[in-house]
């Protein structure tokens, strides 16, 4: 049975890796039928944030993601927060088993205790690691530190005894084979800190184990975290799911791992969210970072990939994160997109910006609807329609630059005052219209192409490039239109 999970802790808002991890899951477990659950890890209370939990789960189901078991949706294995889990006992007990096993034990070494060790190991040149600190003692000496440390008031945290020497491996569904010797992860790690919180590694381990998962994706990261949980499992004399560790993500322009403080990437859905990108074309603009399908095809629907995904395809070299593919992809969906979805979507947008008032009235709707369709075909997210399309919302900056050069000719002026002039005149003020005339000054005036075209575009919109003329000049308006043509020939 196929049983996979994304495990959030409540840090912050949905990342661009988290994201991908959890889509990952969700992939392999509708592409298998199996089931896709989320589970909160927020024992480190100390970073959860108030919304945590509320924007990832929003953002997941933004992006077009549901699943079978959850902290909102309930399911058999429950409670699925990681503090409820603990209030109800379920890490103290199995704790309380390894210790009376003697696979844990409680440590009572100070912060100053532990600095100074590492300290006099780096002066002997070693790797910092925890060192045994009831090493050669007996039983009686061991209980009798114990209860010297107690009766100090000193709080213990628990460690997991680490087999000596021994290698712990697994076949990776990624990377291959993978091995790491017990002696090189830093000794005996804590299971359970002070606060009687399980740390990480062990409620994972619970967790997985106790929601019978079978498979768990999740980021490069935490591949020096597996042998510790292999141990874990091991001490239990639990079977460890199947591991699978995506490549990191990496910026296609510096080329290094995508921090959260490099701006050239927006690295929140969230952030994606208020720009206006479609969440289908980030689902699919995410899915293709270090996953591909077979063959050239880029472009995919949700229910397209769950249909075509393959675990093995997942990528060992990082994943590249190009914004213009970024672009590119949204691009395509915008394109192609509902003309309706688009348009509330940038409504909104232009709304946002002042661009429109808010509740415009009818005639201001079918304006801006003109507008979006203009842009349609080169937006990649509603918030670009505010740049793309300022020109008819404030007044241009003087025409200079190679915008000035390619009209500083002796045809300009004629072709500017006859359009002007002839605009005047039109009965009916539309793209049609506006077409002609500039048709029957080429007849008139033998001028043609890019000489005629350019001074027209410039003049009216100050962009030497933009969407389609007689749309663009029918929704600046006539008046407008001749105001510009009449500052540029002043
Ligand atoms: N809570 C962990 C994280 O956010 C989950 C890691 C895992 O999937 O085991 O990184």
């Amino acid at each position: 049975k196929i049983r996979v999970r994304y495990a959030p802790s409540p840090t912050g808002h949905l990342h661009i890796g988290n994201a991908r991890t959890a889509i990952f899951n969700y992939l392999f477990a509708r592409h298998n039928h199996g089931k896709f659950i989320i589970r909160i890890e927020d024992t480190d209370t100390k970073r959860n944030v108030a919304d945590g939990e509320k924007s990832q789960l929003d953002n997941l189901k933004w992006l077009g993601l549901d699943w079978d078991e959850g902290p909102d949706v309930g399911g058999d294995f429950g409670p699925y927060r990681q503090t409820e889990r603990k209030d109800k006992g379920i890490y103290q007990k199995l704790i309380d088993q390894l210790m009376a096993e003697g696979k844990a034990y409680k440590s009572y070494r100070t912060e100053d205790e532990l600095k100074a060790d590492r300290e006099e190991q780096e002066a002997r040149g070693v790797m910092p690691h925890y060192e045994y600190e009831y090493e050669g003692m007996s039983d009686d000496e061991i209980k009798k530190s114990m209860a010297d440390a107690e009766a100090k008031g000193l709080k213990p945290v628990i460690r997991f005894r680490v087999p000596k020497n021994k290698d712990y491996a697994w076949d990776d569904i990624v990377k291959g084979r993978v091995s790491f010797n017990s002696d090189s992860i830093g000794g005996d790690f804590i299971i359970q800190k002070k606060n009687g919180m399980p740390t990480y590694n062990f409620a994972v381990v619970v967790d997985d184990h106790l929601m019978q998962i079978s498979h768990i994706f999740r980021g490069d990261d935490h591949v020096a975290n597996t042998p510790k949980q292999l141990m874990i499992y091991e001490a239990f004399g639990w079977q460890p799911p199947k591991f699978g560790h995506m490549s990191l993500i990496t910026s296609a322009a510096t080329g290094k791992k995508l921090s959260k403080r490099d701006e050239s990437v927006l690295q929140f859905i969230e952030q994606y969210r208020k720009l206006g990108y479609l969440p289908e074309a980030m689902f699919n603009f995410i899915t293709l970072l270090g996953w591909s399908p077979v063959g050239e095809d880029e472009i995919f629907s949700r229910k397209q990939f769950i249909k075509i995904y393959d675990e093995k395809r997942l990528s060992k070299s990082p994943a590249k994160f190009d914004n213009k593919k970024l672009e590119w992809v949204n691009n395509q969906y915008v394109k192609s997109s509902d003309e309706n979805e688009v348009m509330d979507l940038a409504l909104r947008q232009l709304i946002k910006k002042g661009n429109i008032p808010e509740n415009p009235d009818a005639k201001t709707v079918e304006w801006a609807r003109q507008l979006v369709k203009l842009y349609k075909q080169q937006m990649s997210y509603m918030a670009q329609i505010n740049k793309m399309a300022s020109v008819f919302f404030k007044e241009p900056e003087q025409v200079s630059g190679d915008a000035l050069k390619e009209i500083s000719n002796d045809t300009a002026p004629i072709v500017l005052n006859e359009f002007a002039k002839r605009v005047k005149d039109l009965k009916i003020f539309d793209q049609v219209e506006i077409f002609k005339t500039i048709k029957s000054i080429q007849k008139d005036t033998k001028i043609r192409g890019r000489k005629l075209w350019m001074p027209i575009r410039i003049a009216v919109t100050h962009e030497m490039q933009g969407p389609e003329l007689p749309e663009s000049i029918e929704l600046i308006g006539r008046d407008k239109a001749i105001h510009h043509i009449q500052e540029t020939l002043k």
